[in-house]
């Protein structure tokens, strides 16, 4: 076990179950000392999330639908009353009404659109405001976001448009809050196989795509993710903020197909 985020606190959004991305950036952490809290989104996943938490150490368990202020101003309360401060947050929250996670985005109607929005942008804006007002300076603020932002994926569509805004959003909380000390950062992480994958059309097609042609040529796991996380949470990524950091096997960089991977 090592020391890098000994005596730092951070609350971890997005655990659903231990395939999470959110789970392997929390293990990832803890591994090095950070004390940990846990929102969970509605009961369900509360008996999922509770077990894993405490098999880190963590007895701050919460509720919190991103989509309703009140119930994050009580999470942010509630962390305030136990911790007073926080250091790190990790927000793995997305969601998109998966009927429209295929076919074209042309088709997509306002209130699809607008909930795609709500809960897979402005929540990181939302909870960030409040976890900043309790932030020590040297605070680390991340979130997840997917190469689809950048270019056309097959299936992808406003939930692209959604994550493209988002790390928009992460270069302006950028600068509103360096002067505090506090970064802002997005891991761009590979396809990986989660609940929230489920939702997007012919996601095997695009696991194997990406591992056949990604230059590592294998896709990237949770706990390779939690590395990248570790480091733009902790003090070794201190000069960076406002970044989108691939973790994606390299795939970002390829411009053309493997020339050597078969057809599927
Ligand atoms: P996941 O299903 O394990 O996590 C998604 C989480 O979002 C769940 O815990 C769910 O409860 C939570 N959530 C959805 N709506 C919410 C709401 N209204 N309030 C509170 N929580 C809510 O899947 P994951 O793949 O680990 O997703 C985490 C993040 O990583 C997402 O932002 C996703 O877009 C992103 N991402 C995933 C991949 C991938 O291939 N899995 C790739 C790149 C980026």
């Amino acid at each position: 076990r090592g020391t890098l985020m000994q005596g730092k606190r951070g609350l971890v959004m997005g655990v659903a179950n231990d395939r999470s991305i959110a789970w392997g950036i929390a293990c990832a952490c803890a591994a090095q000392g950070a004390e940990l809290a846990f929102t969970f989104q509605g009961e369900a996943l509360e008996k999922r999330v509770r077990p894993l938490a405490e098999s880190l150490g963590s007895t701050l368990v919460l509720p919190c639908d991103v989509s309703d202020d009140a119930a994050m101003d009580e999470t942010f309360a509630r962390i305030e009353r136990e911790w007073g401060k926080i250091d790190f947050l990790v927000h793995a929250i997305g969601w998109a009404d998966k009927q429209y996670l295929r076919g074209r985005y042309l088709d997509t109607p306002r209130d699809a659109f607008l909930q795609a929005m709500d809960i897979s942008c402005y929540s990181f804006t939302a909870v960030s405001r409040r976890a900043a007002a309790i932030m020590n300076p040297d605070g680390s603020l991340l979130t997840l976001t997917y190469l689809g932002a950048e270019r056309v994926m097959p299936h992808y569509n406003m939930m692209g448009v959604a994550k493209a805004a988002l790390e928009a959003s992460v270069r302006y909380m950028a600068a509103d809050l360096g002067v505090d000390g506090i970064r802002v950062n997005a891991i761009s992480a590979g396809p990986i196989k989660t609940l929230a994958a489920n939702g997007i059309g012919d996601f095997r097609y695009i696991l194997r795509w990406n591992q056949l042609n990604a230059p590592l040529e294998r896709n990237v796991s949770i706990e390779e993710v939690g590395g990248a996380g570790l480091y733009l949470l902790s003090d070794l990524s201190r000069g960076v903020t406002g970044e989108v950091h691939h973790v994606d096997s390299g795939y970002h960089v390829v411009g053309m197909k493997n020339p050597k991977a078969p057809d599927i």
